[in-house]
């Protein structure tokens, strides 16, 4: 997470907090949050007077889930938006386009799209070390308590509804690719020493104000992997989520790069990736590190190194890299695909790789339905550069996605690009007079719609048939 996107959190962009009123109007049932929202913009046009700009992306869930019905109300009012706290299953409907589609065997081998990772922070390519978030993964819980802080409770049941949330999404969002099982001690893990004895000088804060205590990392990670050792076998492991009794205040888990813990050595070999998940208490702003559900799925991945924020120039433009698409720009919609595909959460076989040689034409399936189907067309330059096509509809972890943003949605991805949160950059087509954004949701419009065009690094794509079962793209040469 970078300092926009918490700033981007807390209402520092002219976030516009509202709720939805009402849930029925007249004999009209509402059952799906894009309903819920169209009546409540009306209602607000018809009180005249009431011109405050809505936020379609942070606004309430009239259908959240009933576990996260008072947190979602916390959201609100600690840091203005609501995010996903649900999976909206959509069906791909068995209506298909009539478009002639080019031929399986005109496509290059899916390997020629995977764009090697180079040597920079903004490394948006594929890695070589092997491992990824994907396959039947085993997630080790470390629940720590302590001689000043502790907790009688079984940890499940203080972060059962957290710990079933990571699970369900990112199983979800990863058309069943990625399937998470926890390994969970029955009680906290006694460290032996108060927590305010790992205090040292000085603080840790984030961009938006907000100040931790610092701890002496390194002595803290020592002791907690020294108890934890003697209870956990952590053969096979490969994560592990640290975890303290909702008693911790949350002044002392820090949310910084300098709090972290890599490559920790145990009975059983090294773990390289420990997520150090803050008390998940509805407190104050503080709180949201622990608190907010989707914000973990984000951070998951700063753990273990996967991937990196996307914001461009730090969400300060002018350069705006995705704007508020992907998880990883802003944690406000789901994760761009071509993240999944590198994090291993998509699989080569739901990837389009075309030629740029050739006039062709693809039909892609909505990125957020559930389903292993084609979702991502890859169009590559060279070794280091590509054209990404995807097709965004408002289902899934992206269910709140208004009109406007529903279409195919075209980025760049250049792995020699090292300005700061860059190498994906989503294209806005020119033709677009309206503002860069809509509540907190920046490039809201860039998705093109039906019959619509763009060119881009030489080449045309075109839009020529969409649907709810998604877009057919045609790719040619400009
Ligand atoms: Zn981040």
């Amino acid at each position: 997470m970078s300092t926009s996107e918490i700033e981007n959190s807390f209402g520092f962009d002219k976030i516009y907090r509202f709720k939805v009123r009402g849930f029925s109007k007249g004999k009209i049932r509402v059952t799906t949050f894009s309903q819920a929202y169209n009546l409540m913009i009306n209602k607000n046009n018809g009180d005249g007077g009431n011109s405050k700009p809505v936020d379609p992306l942070c606004a309430a869930d009239p259908l959240v889930p009933t576990e996260w019905k008072s947190y979602e109300k916390f959201a609100l009012s600690a840091f203005n938006c609501a995010r996903p706290y649900r999976f909206m299953d959509v069906a791909l409907p068995s209506t298909t386009p009539t478009s002639q589609l080019t031929s399986k065997n005109e496509l290059l081998p899916v390997a020629q799209c995977k764009l090697p990772a180079q040597n920079n922070y903004n490394n948006v390519g594929f890695k070589q070390n092997g491992w990824q978030f994907n396959g039947d993964l085993q997630i080790q819980i470390i629940p720590i308590q302590f001689t000043d802080y502790g907790s009688s409770e079984n940890p499940v049941k203080e972060y059962s509804k957290y710990l079933e949330y990571i699970k369900e999404m990112y199983f979800k969002i990863s058309d069943g690719n990625t399937r998470i099982t926890y390994k969970v001690p029955n009680s906290y893990i006694q460290i032996g020493s108060d927590i305010k004895s790992y205090v040292v000088d000085g603080s840790l804060q984030d961009g938006s104000g907000i100040v931790w205590k610092k701890l002496d990392a390194r002595r803290y990670e020592r002791d907690v992997f020294n108890a934890a050792d003697k209870v956990i076998d952590f053969t096979g492991i490969d994560m592990t989520i640290v975890l303290v009794p909702l008693s911790v205040p949350t002044e002392f888990i820090g949310h910084s790069s300098e709090f972290r813990m890599d490559n920790v050595r145990t009975n059983e070999g090294i773990v390289e990736y420990n997520y150090l998940m803050p008390p998940a208490t509805e407190v104050d702003r503080r709180s949201f590190y622990g608190v907010e559900p989707f914000l973990h799925l984000h951070e998951i991945f700063h753990a273990n190194g996967l991937l990196n924020d996307h914001l461009g120039d730090a969400g300060k433009g002018p350069y705006l890299g995705t704007g508020r698409w992907g998880h990883m720009s802003g944690m406000l919609t789901d994760f761009i695909l071509w993240d999944k595909w590198i994090a291993g959460m998509l699989r080569d076989s739901q990837v389009i790789c075309a030629s740029p040689n050739s006039v062709g034409t693809y039909w892609i399936k909505p990125a957020s339905y559930f389903g292993t189907f084609e979702k991502l067309l890859v169009i590559p330059l060279s070794s280091t550069r590509a054209i990404a096509i995807e097709s965004e509809r408002a289902a899934g972890m992206n269910f709140k996605i208004p009109e406007i943003a529903r279409g195919a949605l075209v980025y760049t991805l250049d792995t020699l690009d090292t300005r700061f949160d860059a190498g994906i950059t989503v294209i806005r087509p020119e033709n677009r007079t309206g503002p860069i954004q809509l509540g907190t949701f920046i490039l809201a419009d860039a998705p093109l719609k039906s019959g619509e065009s763009l060119t881009v690094w030489g080449h045309k794509i075109s839009v020529l048939e969409s649907g709810d079962w998604g877009d057919v793209i045609k790719v040619e040469k400009a």
